[in-house]
Parts: structure tokens; sequence; C-alpha cells
């Protein structure tokens, strides 16, 4: 067994230095400030909300989902004054909505919003909201954690200027570290603070220090986790993005597809939907719980259960990065409708597989 080396080691120096150009390909960014901050994703949606709000800022958040609702929490545990602009669970937030809470608010520090909606699967599009809030003078900011390295994340195309994803869900790493990106209007926005960084432990001025070419100690760094990140983005880079993405939409397009043909209703909004996290809506008179102990309990398939609203009324399927593969749609789409029958749900039975496999065969064109 190797030892593990010291976070000021030369070699692991070198590890960081890489590791950073590594996840600039990913979140497709020159920004120099870009590096895992310590602690699973919501530390990146904590060292944003920490170090670019101050007391009193205006926020907008996209709410339309749990992951929007905690942005939300987080930006006005910072002292902001937070406009909500709301949309059903399922649904995307329209640009117009944005532009109108633009408008109303006096002097908006930002615009947070989520990219991929994990608690409804729902897909934002970011492009025209970026837009819209740097036309009145607001940073934008994406919660990329569920997103990142299954579907387009342009971080420098789209201008963004903070964003944060997590190792566990499209990079396939162990949970621990989360990736975080700062432009330089972002990091401006740092430097011009009338006040401390509430945090300490999330000051990006501090943790920059150690990232950047002074070396500074701030906080052990978690070396194994950022040996386990180091490679889970190389393997990233060597399959590349476009075919990680080709590869997420296809596999997708097969489980929706074989979900269809059985007769299960999706729920996100069409034309919107995740390829790497699917809400499947629970038939009528089906104990979703047990459906999930015995995806679990004989064929070792985790499905998710609802969150808020959604309890007990929808599934979340996941099919990222490593998970996302043929084989185990082939299998949930088999498990699920033998499990759904043994409990005398009426269902169209041994038509999900053939329409997947259609689906295999269209994508290969
Ligand atoms: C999972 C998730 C988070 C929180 O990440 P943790 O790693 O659980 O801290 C934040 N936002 C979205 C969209 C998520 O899916």
């Amino acid at each position: 067994m190797s030892p593990v080396i010291g976070h000021l080691d030369p070699d692991f120096v070198k590890v960081m230095e890489d590791l950073k150009g590594l996840l600039r390909a990913v979140f497709r960014t020159e920004n120099e400030m870009t590096f895992p901050a310590s602690g699973t994703g919501s530390s990146g949606m904590e060292i944003i909300a920490a170090n670019l709000i101050e007391d009193g800022d205006e926020v907008i958040v996209g709410v339309n989902g749990a992951f929007g609702a905690r942005f939300a929490d987080c930006a006005e545990r910072q002292g902001a004054k937070v406009h909500k602009v709301e949309a059903q669970w399922g649904h995307i937030i329209e640009p117009g909505a944005i532009e109108t809470a633009l408008k109303a608010a006096r002097n908006p520090k930002l615009v947070a919003i989520v990219h991929a909606e994990t608690s409804t699967g729902a897909h934002q599009p970011i492009e025209e909201i970026s837009a819209l809030a740097h036309r009145h003078g607001a940073l934008m900011v994406v919660d990329a954690v569920t997103s990142l390295a299954c579907v387009p994340v342009e971080v420098d195309r789209w201008n963004i200027d903070a964003c944060f994803s997590c190792t566990q869900k499209g990079l396939s790493a162990p949970p621990g570290l989360a990736p975080v990106t700062f432009s330089a209007a972002a990091m401006d926005a740092v430097r011009k603070r009338r006040t401390k960084c509430r945090s300490w432990y999330l000051d990006i001025a501090m943790i920059g220090s150690y990232w950047g070419s002074e070396r500074v100690y701030h906080h052990t760094a978690p070396i194994t986790m950022i040996y386990a990140l180091y490679e889970a983005a190389r393997i990233v880079i060597e399959e590349r993005l476009e075919e990680r993405w080709r590869r997420h939409r296809t596999n997708a397009a097969a489980l929706h597809a074989g979900l269809n043909a059985m007769g299960l209703k999706l729920v996100a909004q069409e034309g919107h939907r995740l390829p790497q996290l699917s809400t499947v809506a629970v038939p009528e008179g089906i104990d979703e719980a047990k459906v999930r102990a015995e995806l679990l309990r004989l064929f070792n398939i985790e499905i998710a259960a609802g969150l808020g609203p959604f309890k007990g009324k929808v599934w979340r399927i996941g099919l990222m990065g490593e998970s996302c593969r043929r084989e185990n749609v082939t299998l949930l789409l088999g498990a699920l409708e033998q499990i759904l029958a043994g409990m005398g749900l009426e269902l169209a039975r041994g038509k999900a597989l053939a329409a997947a496999d259609a689906a295999y065969a269209a994508a290969a064109g």
C-alpha cells in the first residue's frame, strides 16, 4: 500500500494543477478560478452564495424543485433579499418570468438557476436567462450538480459567472467534493465586497491562495478524494464530452420508449426532459416504496423516491455517468415490468424491451 502524500507535496501539487486543467475542460471554461471545493455538491452551492452575496443583496432564484429552494435558503442565510421565481414542479423556469423579476429588483446582484433539477427531471435552458441577467447587470449562477458530464454545460459560451457540481453524479466518483468555477467578473465582485465572507472555511480568497501559485495552507485538502476526482475527470475527457452526452441521450431515449410502451407516464415537461434523471408517475394503487424495495432485493437496482410534493407519487430513475449503460436500461425495464405485473397492475406486457431496442436501432442510424 502506498502512503497518502501530503497536501503540499510537489507530486500532489502536480495533481492539483492537472486537475484544475481537467475541470476547466469538463466545465468548458478558461476560468482561472476553477477547483474542487471540499464537501459534497451543497458545499459548491454554499461557496458561491457565501462569497458572492452580502447583507441586503437582491438575488433572483428560480425555484421549480427541491434544489432551487435549497439555493434560495442558502442565499437567505447569507443575508440576501431573495426574489423567488417559481414554476410548477416538472416544468422549466421561463425566461420572461426571470426578466419580470429582474425589472422589479432595484439592483439585482445575481440570478441563480438549477440546470438539471434532480427532484423533477426538468432540463433548464440557460443561455437566454444568462443574457437577461447580464443585461440587468447581474451575475449568472448555475447549479450544474446533476448536469455536468451528462448533458452540455458550456460555462464560457453561456456566459456563466459561477457554476458548481459534485463528484458522485455525472462524474461517477465517490461523493465528497464540489467542482466550482468563478469567472473574472465573479472574482471582481468578490474583491469588491464591503464585508468579509461570513464563512471562514469557504472563503474563496483564502482557498484561492492554496489552489493558486502561492500554495498557502488554508485547510488540509482531502487528498484521496482529489485523486478520485482526478481519475474520474480523466475518464470523462478520455471518453470525450460529446460522446458522453450522446451516450446519455441514446440510453434515455431507449428508457423513455420502453416506459411509454409499458404504459407508464413521464412526469417532466415534454421537450425539457433530462436524459440522466427520469421522473415516472407511480400508477394508481401501486405501493411505490414496495416497488423500489423489490427492485433492490431481486435485481440489485436502486431507484429513488419522489421528494417534497412528488413524495409517494413519482419514481426517479438515474442514468448518470458510468451507470448510463444499455444493460442497465434493459435490466430495469424487464425488472419493473415483472414487479408491476406481479402486483396485479394491468400493463402492456412484452412491449417495453422491443421499444427500447427500436430506439437503440434508430440511434445507431
Ligand atoms: C444532489 C444535488 C445537490 C446537492 O448535492 P450534494 O452532493 O447532495 O450535497 C444540489 N443540487 C442539485 C441539482 C442536486 O441534484
